[in-house]
């Protein structure tokens, strides 16, 4: 395309919030043959909540949570956020007089209660680990709780896999070297995904999912946007080996994504597109930046390619 063309798609994707970095980012768009889309925060809305939260010793429920959310507190994840906030509302529903301070919102109004906690670690792709009261405490994925040493109860198992075939995530949590409960986190779509994945679809777009969370609720997730091709229980640093997997034929290549984790798969992509609530090192790493945190825009963002290089053929 000439300097023109360029400078008029470019144009034409800023005031469609579309975010050009480049005429060349620009001309591979066209040639996109996957799309690969990241699931939490880019195919959901990243808005995690609790659902549900079962004990499976007797210990109330009130003291589970405390104990879950005290380890929790120092986590920047989005599951880790979804869990205190759910500890919070139920802490202050319980003392009702407080509860002019739950609307500020903060952990802060809460660090009162929670336990003291040392050793904190923070286990990217699985879960947090701490000691509290000269106890272990692990709270994350299957794979955590293994790693650790502990074996997972049947009961547990099997509540666990009825979470994850109705597409939400089961945290577990161990105390004291034994599993005492699991709670139940729901991260909804974004209400157009399922539309954007027929659109790239019918323009010829093959898409996958790919995502750290556990096979199956990926599976349930995939199905409900109509993805069948997904890649789960992926570490944080292997979502850029799966962009390269699919590079291996030489097809041109879109990720899509919003986090940290996805950083170093936006930079290995043909076209890396970030979504514009992301953060900033997501942003850096994209050759694209979607402003609305809207997936349309990807198809937007396609369409300015194609129709640009198709002009002047
Ligand atoms: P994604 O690719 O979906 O962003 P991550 O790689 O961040 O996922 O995490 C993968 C999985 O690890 C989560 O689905 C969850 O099971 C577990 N996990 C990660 N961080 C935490 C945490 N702070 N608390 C509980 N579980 C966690
Ligand atoms: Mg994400």
């Amino acid at each position: 395309a000439t300097p023109t063309a360029v400078m008029v798609a470019t144009g034409v994707g800023a005031n469609n919030g579309v975010l050009i970095k480049g005429g060349d980012a620009l001309e591979r768009a066209q040639k996109i043959k996957y799309v690969i889309f990241d699931k939490t925060g880019t195919l959901t809305q990243g808005k995690a909540t609790v659902t549900t939260a079962r004990v499976f010793v007797g210990m109330d429920l009130g003291e589970f949570l405390r104990l879950v959310a005290s380890a929790e507190a120092s986590s920047e994840h989005p599951l880790a956020k979804a869990i205190v906030e759910y500890a919070r509302h139920f802490h202050f529903f319980d003392e009702p007089s407080a509860i002019k301070d739950a609307e500020n919102n903060s952990k802060e109004s809460i660090s009162g209660w929670l336990f003291d906690v040392s050793e904190f670690y923070a286990l990217p792709g699985r879960g947090v680990h701490c000691f509290i009261n000269g106890k272990r405490v692990v709270v994350g994925n299957r794979k955590l709780i293994t790693e650790s040493g502990m074996a997972i109860p049947t009961d547990v198992e099997n509540f666990v896999v009825e979470l994850e075939e109705s597409a939400r995530t089961g945290i577990l949590v161990a105390y004291d070297n034994s599993l005492i409960g699991v709670l139940g986190v729901a991260d909804p779509l974004k209400r157009e995904a399922a539309v954007v994945v027929e659109g790239l679809g019918k323009m010829g777009v093959r898409t996958v999912m790919v995502t750290g969370d556990n096979w199956r609720t990926a599976r349930a997730v995939a199905k409900e946007v109509g993805i069948q091709d997904v890649r789960a229980e992926v570490m944080p640093a292997g979502k850029a080996d799966v962009v390269r997997s699919f590079q291996k034929d030489g097809s041109i290549v879109a990720m899509v994504g919003d986090g940290i984790n996805d950083s170093p798969a936006l930079a290995a992509a043909d076209v890396g597109m970030a979504i514009g609530a992301g953060t900033d090192i997501a942003i850096e790493a994209a050759d694209y930046v979607l402003m609305r945190n809207n997936l349309e825009d990807v198809i937007t963002a396609i369409d300015i390619s194609r129709k640009t290089f198709a002009r002047i053929r």
